[in-house]
């Protein structure tokens, strides 16, 4: 998830032009910025690049999460279901709108398992959100089936998957909703960032004003003279993040082709050993590459091939035990101890505390043998070979120390 590492005179000249006017912020002062409106230009790139009608950037992914969610009309005791692994900052926006997170297991996509889904559906539930982790996406024409059945609402967590596609459509632009992040590790970067696409001008109209204390924008130059019709947060881009992304919008379909053509040589790398296996990827030409997601057979050679990566210095990438707390829910002790810093309502709390004894074997068997090993821009041919190599015999070494099981 490499943005930064093309950081360059682009993302400077863009940055400069902010510098230039001194006005850091995107609503108003429409004189002194002279022209210069950056958020509103990648919004409009944003929606060109990806195909989405409606883009409202948000000053974070979590944010622009919280903002879909709240605009969806997801609050007090609803049930939203969502995946056992993703980062923390997708049940984080469930919380936020005093909504209940419902975690369920993954399969080998690494993504929500749709079986896994339809079990977990109750007079609550009100939202499937489907995270597209390491770059691929979930089965989304399942979940969408299942969302028709149900008459639920289907927001994607796009924030890993940048670029990535389904079918030939734009991951993030396939649900009623969907969100990227621009933090600092992500395809694309706006140093700090997220934005929701949307296709309904309705949803749209709600993100534009939930994210400015729920101005309605239309009061002119004077924002004095804008409308509340809703009660909103300052969820805000600034121009200068916003700047940063405009040039690194630019550059996202060169990030993407040299992302895929690294995932292709590691892959035909560790292709050699049949012990490898890959991860399902409902759509492979929309991957967008930004990890390469293996399996070992059993969780004792995967333990023993991170044991021997570690020993050579090189971080393996698992996501089940090595020093990660943020992605899968063995980690989540916060969340299962319903850790709150203030008074929450009785049903999320029981419901967080459910998870202390719940287990989720099915995911475990999955994440406990998964390795991500994340793609650099960077890699040279000569580099992914020699890491390729490594990994091979790292892969080896376990498998003559844990044979596989007859
Ligand atoms: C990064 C990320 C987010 C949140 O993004 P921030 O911009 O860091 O708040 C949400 N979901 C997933 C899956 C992510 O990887």
């Amino acid at each position: 998830m490499p943005g930064f590492e093309f950081w360059g005179e682009e993302e400077k000249k863009e940055v400069n032009d902010v510098l230039e006017t001194g006005i850091l912020m995107r609503y108003g002062f429409d004189g002194p910025r002279k022209g210069v409106w950056k958020a509103k230009e990648l919004e409009q790139e944003i929606c060109r690049k990806f195909g989405s009608q409606y883009a409202q950037l948000t000053s974070s992914g979590t944010a622009a999460l919280t903002t879909a969610m709240a605009a969806l009309g997801i609050g007090h005791g609803d049930e939203v279901i969502m995946p056992t692994f993703t980062f923390v900052a997708s049940f984080e926006a469930v919380l936020s709108v005093g909504a209940i997170p419902v975690l369920v297991d993954v399969d080998d996509t690494l993504t929500l398992n749709p079986e896994a889904v339809k079990s977990a559906i109750t007079p609550k539930t009100k939202c499937i959100m489907p995270v597209h982790m390491c770059g691929s996406m979930a089965d989304l024409d399942a979940l969408k089936n299942i969302c028709e059945q149900h008459d639920l609402v289907l927001l994607e967590d796009a924030c890993q998957s940048i670029g990535g596609s389904y079918k030939g459509k734009m991951l993030g632009t396939i649900g009623n909703a969907g969100t990227f992040s621009f933090d600092f590790v992500k395809t694309m970067t706006c140093g700090e960032g997220g934005v929701v696409m949307t296709n309904s001008e309705d949803i749209y109209t709600k993100c534009d004003g939930y994210t400015d204390h729920g101005h309605d924008h239309l009061g002119g130059p004077d924002r004095g003279a804008d409308l509340h019709p809703f009660i909103g947060y300052n969820f805000r881009i600034s121009e200068l993040h916003a700047a940063v992304g405009l040039a690194q919008i630019r550059k996202v379909d060169q990030f993407l082709a040299i992302q895929k053509k690294n995932h292709t040589q590691l892959k035909q790398i560790l292709s050699q050993v049949p012990e490898v296996s890959f991860r399902s990827v409902p759509d492979p030409a929309g991957d967008s590459c930004t990890f390469l997601s293996w399996f070992l057979a059993t969780e004792e050679i995967t333990v023993a091939f991170v044991e021997e990566m570690k020993a050579q210095g090189i971080l393996a990438g698992n996501f089940y035990w090595y020093k990660n707390n943020w992605h899968y829910i063995t980690k989540w002790d916060h969340l299962k101890n319903a850790e709150f810093l203030n008074r929450q309502a009785h049903d999320v709390t029981e419901k967080l505390r459910s998870y202390a004894t719940q287990s989720f074997p099915a995911s475990d068997a999955i994440m406990s043998r998964c390795i991500s090993t994340a793609i650099s821009l960077l890699w040279t041919d000569e580099q992914i070979k020699e890491k390729g190599e490594k990994m091979v015999a790292a892969i080896r070494k376990a498998l003559a120390h844990v044979p596989a099981e007859v």
